[in-house]
Formats: C-alpha cells, structure tokens, sequence
C-alpha cells in the first residue's frame, strides 16, 4: 500500500458564532489543506493515483464550495445577519470550525475517489500553527 499527498490552499472567512472571544469576529484565513489517499500502485499508471485527477476532485469539492466565501452556520441569528449580503455565503449545519469542515471535505470527496483508492487523512490548517486532522480509522 503506498500513500500520495496533495497538498492545495484556499480562500475563505468565517465567523464561530457562539465563540466567547475574537474568532466569532468575521476573520479570514488562508487554508492549507493536504490530502492523503492510498491504494495499490496501478501497473498500467505506474501510479496510485494521478495527482492531476486529485486536484481535480478537490476543485470540483473544496475548492468549488469554499474558496472566496463567506463560511457561516446556518442558524437564525446569522441568516438575519446576513440576509441582505450579496456575496457568496456557504452555510454550515454546524460552526465552520476546520474539524466540522473536515468532516464535510470527507463527506464530499470519499465518494469521487477511483475505485481501490481510499481516504487516509486530511490535515486542514488555519493558521501555520493551528491545524484538525481526519484520519481513516479502517486504514
Ligand atoms: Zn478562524
């Protein structure tokens, strides 16, 4: 079994509405995300996987749903807050913390991997100091 890591950054704000301190302030971050998959190596591709068709996945998920957005949950003090905002603006069921926005990413790209080909683990960084980190239990 052999592990390939992508790694791509991304755009976006958010606010952690119930947050007893400065992070419930609308904020930006440049998030770094690397994403790891794992499987056998094709002996066709040579290749666990293209790295192309891996950035690919993650423009058409990550990236297609958070880059340059407004990141907000969906409740009602911030759908009343936010009604008239022309931008873009992902809702979240949850705080968009990067542990709930992992379990998103994980959500959304698990189902367009190859066949043979599975999610080991995402490390998401807000901050270069702070990062969540999913990791495929199963192996
Ligand atoms: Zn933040």
């Amino acid at each position: 079994m052999i592990s390939i890591t992508k790694k791509i950054e991304f755009e976006a704000a958010h606010r952690i509405s119930n947050y007893p301190g400065s992070c419930s302030e609308i904020h930006g971050h440049t998030y770094k995300l690397e994403v790891t998959v794992s499987g056998e190596i094709n002996p066709e591709t040579d290749m666990v996987m293209d790295f192309k068709n891996l950035k690919e996945i993650l423009q058409k998920t990550v990236i297609a749903h958070f880059d340059h957005t407004l990141i907000l949950k969906k409740s009602t003090e911030n759908q009343t807050i936010f009604s008239s905002y022309l931008g873009k603006i992902t809702w979240m069921e949850s705080e968009p913390t990067a542990e709930q926005m992992l379990v998103w990413m994980v959500s959304s790209i698990t189902p367009r991997l190859p066949s043979g080909v599975s999610l080991q683990k995402l490390k998401l960084h807000e901050t270069s100091g702070s990062f969540a980190t999913w990791k495929n239990i199963k192996g």
